[in-house]
């Protein structure tokens, strides 16, 4: 089946010249390597494309190469529209965000991606739900194609499955992952390097704003569930951006006894942006689903209208009546 799949994207990108290629806004390192792919497997197979991100593409990922080509949507203003797009690691089209205004009227998408929640909106659709990260697909894609494993493909899917497995520990890191991972490395991956730069160095904002955050953390009375919240105020105070806070929430889910950890973000008075990390018991990307969001089993995300108290009220029951229902 899923050779089948692969196939169709293979006779997709055949049937035409130009390509946009596109992931989700506030990319993460899978979205942003196998952005960058795609635009390898482009330039072997001799096709014109542009990358683009509605996003700015965070600091820690800038080392990737040809990294500095992905492009916003303003910038493509001029251009003439794309009837032909590549999506990647985008759950619905709606991750795309203001990138789709540069999709031509008659678009079609090739929608190639790996959560279970993906709802299919391509054209094609290469949708792998067993599939450690986007980039996993993509390397079997490149090998299904023949195409060569020059570093700077082999360093772009190295990145997406280092990411999406969390350093390679999370449940999804199988051997065949691995094996991956081995191959690339082969293929003169400088694994230590992309550690660094990805894993091992933050920006002095993320922890200004882990430390507010910090101070804000609750548990649950039965001590399954642990919140906290990042301001408005405190993002102004640290001048932090996106990218920094990134992986803040792993701190509420890694107390020890927790299950679900949330952090809330201010994005205005009335929008309040969720994130959710589980360790075993709640699917959270599930229970994101039912709040209009969507994600992974393990990790997952909404966006919520209504005051901070609101918010914090119908999330914090929705994820106790979870936990109740898969304990009982
Ligand atoms: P994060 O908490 O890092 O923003 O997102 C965690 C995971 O949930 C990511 O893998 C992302 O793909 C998914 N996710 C986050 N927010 C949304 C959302 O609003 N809609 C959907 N469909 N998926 C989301
Ligand atoms: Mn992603
Ligand atoms: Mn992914």
């Amino acid at each position: 089946e899923t050779n089948n799949q692969l196939e169709a994207a293979t006779r997709f990108v055949q049937d035409a010249d130009r390509f946009l290629v596109v992931s989700h806004v506030n990319p993460d390192g899978d979205a942003i390597g196998s952005t960058l792919a795609v635009g390898q497997i482009l330039k072997q197979l001799g096709k014109r494309y542009v990358m683009i991100n509605e996003s700015a593409i965070p600091q820690k990922y800038q080392f990737l190469p040809d990294c500095n080509q992905i492009r916003s949507p303003e910038d493509l203003r001029t251009e003439a529209p794309f009837s032909h797009v590549i999506a990647v690691d985008a759950a619905d089209a709606d991750r795309m965000g203001e990138c789709r205004k540069v999709f031509a009227r008659d678009v079609h998408i090739l929608n190639i991606d790996h959560h279970a929640t993906n709802d299919r909106f391509g054209t094609v659709n290469v949708v792998i739900p067993d599939a450690a990260a986007t980039a996993q697909v993509l390397y079997d894609w490149v090998e299904s194609m023949g195409l060569e494993w020059t570093q700077e493909l082999a360093t772009c899917i190295y990145t997406g499955l280092l990411t999406d497995t969390g350093g390679f520990r999370y449940a999804n890191t199988t051997p065949r992952v691995m094996n991956q991972a081995a191959h690339l490395i082969d293929r003169k991956v400088e694994a230590h390097r992309i550690a660094e730069e990805v894993l091992e160095t933050t920006t002095l904002a993320h922890l200004q704003l882990l430390r507010k955050a910090l101070e804000t953390l609750r548990l649950s009375k039965d001590g399954q569930i642990a919140w906290m919240w990042i301001r408005r105020r405190d993002i102004e105070a640290t001048g932090a951006k996106e990218e920094d806070w990134d992986g803040i929430v792993n701190y509420a889910r890694n107390v020890m006894g927790v299950d679900v950890g949330i952090l809330f973000r201010e994005v205005n008075e009335k929008t309040i942006r969720v994130s959710f990390r589980s360790r075993r018991i709640v699917d959270v990307g599930a229970l994101a689903q039912t709040l209009g969001g969507g994600g992974h089993a393990r990790a997952a995300g909404c966006t919520i209208m209504g005051s901070a108290g609101e918010v914090e009220r119908q999330v914090l029951q929705k994820v106790a009546s979870a936990l109740r229902r898969v304990v009982s």
